[in-house]
């Protein structure tokens, strides 16, 4: 069966077709200012890229036209929309309502909605992508994977902030977590890549992206991660802060004549390895040229984002009691040989005995970067959400 991976944002929509049984992308692309212009980029398999400027006054023409690109009889890779099984759609955020994946029905559209609060600019891209889909698909199952499932099954103890209880009671502050997508179809691999069941490992996977989180996997569960209520805390990131003194919010609002909106921007993005290096980039390629050009700021950025993955693993390896093994994974943990060297320099203590040697020019290719004598393993495991949505979405239905 060919399954449709949408990932809906306000204004763009990421698309792939799957086929469940050989796990090919059969065709790939995206629609971009979607309510601006419009334009999109159109990729079947072992095929030339195209790009073309359509007017996307909503998503249901975005849709429309990934549809057409789909179908069309010189480019397409289906001859109709019947070969199209069915619809896997990223959701961000399901609150407490939702600890796995679900068949899209008007119950579970509104529960979501209901955590429209808690991811504002994501769930209510999500729903418009559904609706769409759903007008130009009405026969056609459709299915809502959400990135805060996985980490639903977190102990209190790790998912309570040190606040007056009845926030949680009266708005569900609590942390959720993201990435789980990711976070679970990189631990599965690894246990498959250390020969033993998944609920049997201790697997601490680090995903570093533009967004990045580490998250403790025992036994096949998620039992604690960086990100919280939102995507802001923990790792430095991108241009997100992570995790800093609350007070600073006064402190620079004071300072800077700022309110709570100018604070918020400020530490989601104007802060992390972008605001680190005085504004140079949040991208992991300008900050390394940088800084072997001699750039400090650079330097002291990269330097500070692994310090504190490596302290997060520190943290896990005590929230587990133990770590088995350790995954790199997302643009930089797949790329950045000079980040893992950096984290892995602060973990020689587990025995992880880092290989230099296999850390290097990986591009994306799966390896282990931890010697032949290592007592706790490091691999890289690319990341692939929208495998991991198409295999949800197979199962499922
Ligand atoms: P993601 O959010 O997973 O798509 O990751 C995007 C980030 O990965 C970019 O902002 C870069 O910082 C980083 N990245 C991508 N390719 C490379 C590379 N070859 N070397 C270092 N960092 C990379």
């Amino acid at each position: 069966m060919n399954i449709l991976v949408i990932n809906c944002g306000s204004s763009s929509l990421k698309f792939q077709l799957i086929n469940s049984e050989s796990e090919k992308v059969l065709a790939k692309g995206l629609c971009e200012r979607i309510g601006i212009d419009g334009r999109l980029t159109y990729q079947p398999e072992g095929g030339e890229k195209e790009q073309s400027d359509k007017a996307m006054p909503t998503h249901t023409e975005a849709i429309q036209f990934v549809i057409d690109a789909l179908t069309n009889s010189e480019t397409g890779v289906v001859k109709s929309l019947d070969e199209i099984g069915a619809v896997g759609h990223r959701m961000v955020h399901g609150g407490e309502k939702f600890a796995s994946s679900v068949i899209i029905t008007d119950e579970v559209k509104k529960a979501v909605e209901e955590c429209n609060d808690l991811a504002p600019l994501h769930n209510p891209a999500n729903l418009i992508g559904v609706a769409a889909c759903e007008e130009l698909m009405p026969n056609t199952p459709m299915v809502a994977v959400f990135d805060t499932a996985f980490h639903q099954t977190m102990p209190e103890k790790a998912y309570m902030y040190g606040l007056p209880y009845e926030y949680y009671e009266k708005y569900k502050v609590r942390r959720y977590g993201f990435h789980g997508t990711s976070h679970s179809f990189v631990s599965k691999r690894a246990a498959e890549l250390m020969g033993k069941p998944y609920e049997q490992v201790k697997t601490i996977v680090c995903h570093l992206g533009n967004g990045s989180s580490v998250t403790a996997v025992l036994n096949g569960k998620s039992v604690d991660t960086s990100m919280g209520l939102t995507p802001l805390e923990g790792l430095v990131m991108g241009t997100r802060c992570g995790d800093i003194d609350p007070a600073i919010m006064e402190f620079i609002a004071h300072k800077e004549g700022l309110d709570v909106d100018g604070v918020m921007k400020i530490l989601n993005k104007d802060s992390g390895v972008y605001g680190l290096s005085g504004g140079l980039s949040s991208d992991f390629r300008d900050l390394t040229d940088a800084a072997v050009a001699g750039d400090k700021k650079a330097e002291i950025a990269l330097e500070v984002f692994s310090y504190r993955v490596a302290k997060y693993i520190g943290a896990y390896v005590a929230a587990m009691n133990g770590v088995d093994d350790i995954v790199f994974t997302a643009g930089i943990g797949e790329n950045d040989d000079l980040v893992r060297r950096q984290v892995c320099s602060y973990l020689e203590y587990l025995g992880i005995d880092f290989n230099d040697e296999a850390n290097t020019d990986l591009r994306g290719k799966e390896a282990t970067i931890s010697g032949p004598d290592a007592k706790v393993k490091v691999f890289v495991i690319p990341t692939n959400e929208e495998l991991a949505i198409a295999r949800e979405t197979l199962a499922l239905i």
